[in-house]
């Protein structure tokens, strides 16, 4: 069985106290890798190596630090099935998303912050004929970065290029649950001829390894991305040396279906964002409002599309689901289908696990699940679910919908699906969620700033907003000479 290996100090090592933990194949429910179990002496030495490569790194010209990016991007594509294929067993989703959006994506976030970096200027201001004030936007130090399982290249990419490009040094630690591909990016990195400290990466649980980074006093900041309950803890662990936050949480994102929509896309795309990557995507629009007027052909419309959707091997390429990420993920989602129906839900359909032929007999699978006749404030309606369950639910007015879409304690992202122009800019500036689209889902320009409202985190990621998180500014103020 092979075991992987922390990136510490430029080289991969085996975890200081000797431990490791299981890592599960989803699509098959077997073991097929190991991954250190690391805990605070593995976290005490990835940010003394940090700390060292600290000074030359945040020095370097910012041209120096985005060769490396581009260099580590290129790497990343040259062996992009590899990754594709790591990515896909170790987290259970289809192999064709895999290669056409996780690990391109990840490809991307190295490019990009690799130009964004040398394009990133600081402000001056002129006070009167006074004074000439610059700012300088200085590296924060050591940063820590935790990501989750559902995109894992794709997001723990996403915090470590920004702060790598703005002058870091970063500790850096995958989900527990799907490492596979940040160990391989460590392989990378060596090959890149990365200097050593500059990235170190961890494995292990969040309570140990995770939370070894949070607390190191040595960590200036830290980037999470995960569920709203962790980033609570976090803030907390965080809050005594008044560490730098940015938070990524969870999402109960409203679908808000107008009848006057172009109903086809709508229709094609709700499909999409109700289920890809098996519904485990923050973005996912999983409670569905739609006008009284079309609700009942809306329903009988969508139910026809999901019961078309294919469950099965995510190496096969007409699979439009994969696996669930996990065993205990798996009995979760199961549990809000039973809780649904207790709390007076209708199954349109799915609703059920799935028991596959062949290698993925031992699989988890659950079928697309459609629910109505749920009140808006249901339990099922207002927690994350985080997988292939969505609730439909009819609305008469503007008002009504707004204030359902609302309702909750999250406030991610929401989708608009309406050709009344006035009407779209209206609720995107009502809607309490840092993410709105109106009539399409996912584009993602990285530019924008992401992220959300409420209990969906705090502070915005992308762009200059990412490379601003992972700086100081400093004020430098002159007096001018008489
Ligand atoms: P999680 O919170 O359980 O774990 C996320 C990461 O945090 C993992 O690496 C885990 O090991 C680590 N962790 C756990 N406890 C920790 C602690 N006490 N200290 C430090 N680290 C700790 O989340 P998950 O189950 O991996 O991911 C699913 C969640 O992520 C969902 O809630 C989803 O909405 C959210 N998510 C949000 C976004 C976003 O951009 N807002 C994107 C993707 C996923």
């Amino acid at each position: 069985m092979e075991k992987l290996k922390n990136y510490i100090n430029g080289i991969l090592t085996t975890p200081y106290n000797g431990n490791y933990i299981n890592n599960y194949n989803p699509a098959t429910g077997e073991v097929f890798t190991m991954i250190p179990d690391s805990d605070k002496d593995d976290a005490d030495l990835a940010v003394q190596s940090a700390t060292k490569a600290f000074e030359k790194w945040s020095n370097a010209s910012s041209e120096y630090r985005s060769e490396f990016l581009l260099k580590i991007a290129g790497f990343i594509s040259k062996n992009l099935d590899k990754f594709a294929e790591a990515e896909t067993t170790d987290n259970g989703k289809p192999l064709w998303l895999s290669k056409s959006v996780d690990i391109p994506r990840a490809i991307k976030n190295f490019e990009f912050f690799a130009y964004a970096v040398t394009q990133f200027s600081s402000e001056s201001h002129m006070t009167g004929n006074e004074a000439l004030n610059y700012t300088l936007r200085q590296p924060v130090g050591i940063v820590g970065a935790i990501s989750p399982w559902n995109l894992p290249l794709y997001l723990f990419t996403w915090k470590i290029a920004p702060a790598l490009a703005a002058g870091n040094c970063v500790v850096a630690k995958p989900s527990e649950i799907t490492p596979l591909t940040a160990y391989m990016l460590s392989e990378l990195c060596i090959e890149a001829g990365l200097p050593e400290g500059v990235l170190n990466i961890i494995h292990g649980y969040g309570h140990k390894a995770g939370s070894s980074i949070v607390t190191h006093p040595g960590i200036k900041a830290i980037t999470f991305t995960g569920g709203t309950k962790t980033g609570s803890e976090i803030a907390k662990a965080a809050a005594p040396d008044f560490k730098k936050l940015s938070l990524e949480l969870g999402g109960k994102n409203p679908n808000i279906i107008f009848a006057d929509c172009n109903y086809e896309e709508m229709l094609n795309t709700t499909v999409q964002s109700s289920f890809r990557n098996q519904g485990e995507i923050c973005l996912c629009g999983s409670r569905i409002f739609v006008e009284k007027t079309v609700y009942e052909k809306f329903k009988k419309d969508f139910v026809k599309k999901v019961k078309e959707l294919k469950v099965g091997d995510p190496l096969n390429e007409t699979s439009d689901l994969g696996a669930i990420v996990s065993r205990q993920h798996f009995d979760k989602i199961l549990s809000y289908v039973n809780l649904a129906v207790s709390e007076g839900g209708k199954i349109l359909c799915g609703g059920k696990s799935i028991k596959l032929p062949g290698r993925c007999s031992n699989g988890w699978f659950i079928e697309p699940t459609v629910i109505e006749g749920l009140a808006f404030d249901c339990r099922t309606n207002a927690e994350e679910i985080f997988g292939p369950v969505v609730t439909i639910t009819p609305f008469e007015s503007e008002e009504e919908v707004m204030m359902m879409a609302n309702s909750t304690e999250y406030g991610l992202a929401s989708i608009l699906w309406t050709e009344n122009l006035t009407r779209a800019h209206r609720i995107s500036s009502k809607i309490k969620t840092g993410i709105v689209w109106v009539n399409c889902w996912m584009i993602r320009d990285l530019r924008t700033p992401f992220g959300g409202m409420k209990n969906s985190g705090v502070g915005r990621e992308g762009g200059l907003e990412a490379l601003r998180f992972f700086t100081e500014p400093k004020n430098v103020c002159i007096k001018l000479q008489d």
